[in-house]
């Protein structure tokens, strides 16, 4: 059984966690008493007063999340199993769509349990652990997740550091094992994706709203250059939206094969298009050499990345990225500019973006803007739960 301990929550911070704030912090907390992760946290104000249970378990600025608001309520297998079956019945839209066969089935803190997500391929699941803690509850959360879900394999990931990194492993749980490559459908266009390999499946599934609108408004007509391009998501819907040509650059070699394996599970011909291994910020330098000139720039870097190269963070090298891509793209283009660095709002981004077009003296309109979508579901109380921030920028 999982141990449980009562904390007190200082004064100040009561009223946060009374308005739903999920988020347990180490500043809350009168003291940190010394517990194993995965112990059941009962919350209690400066007079005692029960404020909430949750659990411990440390991830990125937090030391737990909140579970319920009900002091009776026990943290059991029929407690997740509620949680698990009121999440899928959110995402009924998404079973009953043929064209759309991966998606996220329960997003941690959205669905009322930080620390876990799901993300299902075309009956195939796989979780994500984010913390010590709550991989001390695996046996309860499957056995709840089986009762509300059949499925046919279980997959896992498990990112324990405070940064999420994940841990290399065997990330097959049990069920059949998925077929390698896994085909799955998003709006009726095919992406290859691996369940057993590393941290990335191939697919970001947060993205599906972008590729959407890439596929449907923008791509037709268009050159295309997608950077940071893994393995080429954006550039399959943009040549299924009529793109004339697509480049994608990825420093990592893996993403050739990878990119050519989504042209071609679609029956587009991966040599129509350019797929190189290289530096994003020695590419630039290429194409200005070249003269090299877009009609669509994608940008979507993870957060932070060092090559034999370049060192990047969001944080302190958006704007040249931003003032790179301006350079080579066309007239009347579209700059795609995505980030879900958890250091940004939207309106930072926005102020970031204003300021490269200011360096670069272009006109710029905000065409498009996407946060998470629906499947990823978030808490109003929990504003940064919604990571995702992308605008689509149409140049003068
Ligand atoms: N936009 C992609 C996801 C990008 S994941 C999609 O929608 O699927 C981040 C990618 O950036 C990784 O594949 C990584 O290899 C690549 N990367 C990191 N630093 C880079 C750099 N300096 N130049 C080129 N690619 C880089």
């Amino acid at each position: 059984m999982v141990n449980e301990i009562t904390v007190k929550i200082k004064k100040k911070s009561a009223q946060s966690y009374i308005k739903g704030y999920p988020l347990l912090t180490k500043e809350a907390l009168v003291t940190m008493p010394d517990i194993e992760e995965g112990t059941i946290l009962r919350l209690v104000d400066e007079s005692n007063r029960f404020l909430a249970k949750g659990y411990h378990g440390n991830q990125n600025k937090g030391i737990g999340w909140i579970l319920t608001y009900d002091e009776k309520q026990p943290l059991d297998e029929a407690f997740f199993t509620i949680l698990f079956r009121e999440a899928f019945v959110k995402r009924q839209v998404f079973f009953n769509d043929d064209t759309t066969t991966a998606f996220r089935i329960f997003n941690g803190e959205g669905d009322g349990l930080g620390g876990l997500t799901i993300d299902y391929y075309d009956g195939f699941l796989v979780l994500q652990w984010y913390s010590q803690g709550i991989y001390k509850w695996k046996s309860t959360l499957l056995a709840a997740l089986k009762k509300a879900i059949n499925t046919l394999g279980i997959y896992e990931k498990r990112r324990f550091d405070a940064k999420g990194q994940y841990l290399e492993s065997d990330d097959f749980l049990e069920g059949h094992i998925a077929p390698e490559p896994l085909i799955v459908k998003e709006n009726g266009i095919n992406y290859a994706v691996y369940l057993n390999d590393g941290a990335m499946t191939g697919i970001f599934l947060d993205q599906r709203d972008v590729r959407k609108t890439i596929c449907d408004t923008y791509a037709a007509g268009r050159t295309v250059l997608n950077t940071f391009s893994y393995t080429g998501a954006f550039s399959i819907a943009a040549a299924f939206g009529g793109a004339i040509h697509t480049t994608n650059v990825d420093v990592a070699n893996r993403s050739i094969p990878k990119t050519r394996e989504q042209f071609t599970v679609n029956k587009l011909d991966p040599a129509e298009h350019t797929i190189m291994a290289e530096d994003v910020f020695q590419y630039f330098k290429y194409a200005n050499r070249k003269a090299l000139a877009f009609d669509m720039v994608i940008l979507d870097p993870p957060s932070f990345a060092r090559t034999k190269k370049t060192t990047f963070s969001v944080a302190k090298d958006y704007g040249k990225l931003l003032e790179e891509s301006i350079a080579i793209t066309n007239p009347n283009g579209i700059i795609i500019a995505s980030t879900n660095y958890a250091g940004y709002g939207m309106d930072k981004f926005k102020q970031v973006v204003q300021g490269a077009f200011k360096n670069q003296g272009r006109e710029y309109k905000i065409v498009e803007q996407f946060t998470l979508p629906a499947d990823f579901v978030t808490q109003s109380s929990f504003r940064e739960g919604d990571y995702l921030k992308v605008l689509f920028l149409e140049v003068k």
